[in-house]
């Protein structure tokens, strides 16, 4: 196995545990999970949420999601404000692709590899990323 197969399997499992973390989320219309690595570590875990101390409901009364809800890659990301772990040259796991406001936090944290598992019609947060040069990798369905 070459170092890309290998690392692409690795690709795969983590994506895998990023999607089983979304689990936690008590969002109803979407779930999302992330997880940053570093060196083979899990350094940091997010899913989308409401910030810490308020009421675990995303929705209003009328489905729509609450202004304040955090989406998993900004709960990741400040987790680690708050931890003595540093994301700089860290690779993040993503279930869905991240929008505009996530990736301007992946940017200045530092994350040098995204892996994303779910395309999204609006590009322009990957597309930031890449301007920025990071690593953007779609990993779709496993073969
Ligand atoms: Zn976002």
């Amino acid at each position: 196995m070459t170092a890309e197969e290998k690392q692409e399997k690795l690709d795969y499992r983590y994506l895998r545990m990023a999607r089983i973390w979304a689990e936690n989320s008590y969002c109803k219309r979407r779930q999302v999970g992330a997880l940053v690595v570093k060196d083979k570590m899990i350094i940091s875990d997010g899913y989308n949420g409401t910030p810490s101390g308020f009421e675990n409901l995303c929705e209003d009364s009328n489905n729509v999601t609450l202004p304040y809800v955090l989406h998993a890659e900004a709960n990741a990301i400040t987790k680690l404000a708050r931890s003595n772990n540093n994301s700089d040259g860290s690779t993040l796991y993503v279930t869905a692709s991240p929008c505009i406001e996530c990736s301007k936090l992946i940017i200045q944290s530092g994350i040098k590899r995204v892996v994303y598992g779910e395309k999204y019609r609006l590009e322009d947060g990957i597309n930031l990323m890449k301007k920025a040069g990071i690593e953007v990798i779609y990993l779709g369905e496993e073969e």
